[in-house]
């Protein structure tokens, strides 16, 4: 599943060589999955350069210097990758930029999810996820106080519930929200109503700490024997105590804790 700090290692991957560079043709492969109309392609993004690429949630942002952008939803499995245009594309690629010089950015998807819409500015009504996106994670104003003040506006989702609600935060995936809970030492079913204020600044410290390691560091990150990320599965040890770590499922979601280390407060 694709989360944030995934997302973000993608852009790093193609930003340096496409921002400035002008596309000269645009590939629709999968029309189910790709909402551009071919004229407004035409008009507003061949022939244009990119002038940014931007992170929201898990939406990646390419805008042109027509003022148009191109909005790729990641959903669970979604991939842009900057490729020559001689290498065949895979089976489940959606739409491709072609550069001048012989390289393409292409997104695929094996999943239904991922999707590409074509918008103006940064007119993003009728894309529902994007239009209600809630802080991005690792934004200068997410602090300890607004983290806070958001959680408590929602007492009786758990801990767990909270981090993966998009509208609240944007971007945390079912992983991280476990490594935050782990890191952190609360029980991911804890409820956020019988949280004091200093429990929610201490979560959104461990909140930072896991998303800004895996962003810059994910290999390390990854490799970490203390990391919970690394035992997810039945008869999984603690990396603290080694103790069982222990399965359940919450909002859904397939979630892994250690009833030792992470306690109901
Ligand atoms: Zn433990």
């Amino acid at each position: 599943m694709i989360e944030l700090p995934d997302v973000e290692r993608m852009i790093d991957n193609f930003v340096g060589y496409a921002t400035g560079k002008t596309i000269s043709e645009v590939l629709v492969d999968d029309e189910e999955a790709v909402d551009v109309d071919e004229d407004l392609a035409a008009e507003h993004i061949e022939g244009h350069a990119i002038e940014d690429v931007q992170r929201h949630g898990k939406y990646i942002v390419v805008e042109f210097r027509s003022g148009w952008s191109l909005v790729f939803h990641m959903g669970e499995d979604g991939h842009i990758e900057l490729e020559s245009q001689t290498v065949p594309p895979l089976e489940d690629t959606k739409i491709r930029l072609q550069f001048a010089a012989g390289r393409e950015l292409r997104f695929s998807s094996p999943g239904k999810q991922g999707e590409v819409h074509l918008v103006e500015g940064e007119d993003f009504t009728g894309l529902e996820t994007l239009e209600d996106l809630g802080i991005d994670p690792l934004s200068e104003d997410l602090t300890p106080e607004t983290f806070a003040e958001l959680a408590a506006g929602h007492p009786r989702s758990t801990l767990k519930g909270l981090l993966l609600n998009q509208s609240i935060i944007a971007g945390i995936g079912n992983e991280y929200a476990d490594e935050i809970c782990f890191q952190a030492g609360y029980r991911p079913d804890q409820k956020i109503g019988e949280m004091s204020e200093r429990q929610l600044k201490r979560v959104q410290k461990y909140l930072t700490r896991v998303l800004r390691r895996a962003t810059l560091h994910w290999e390390a990150a990854h490799a970490d024997p203390g990391w919970l990320i690394n035992h997810r599965e039945e008869g999984g040890r603690c990396p603290r105590c080694s103790g069982p770590v222990e399965g359940t499922t919450l909002v859904g979601k397939k979630t892994y804790f250690c009833p030792r280390c992470q306690r109901a407060v």
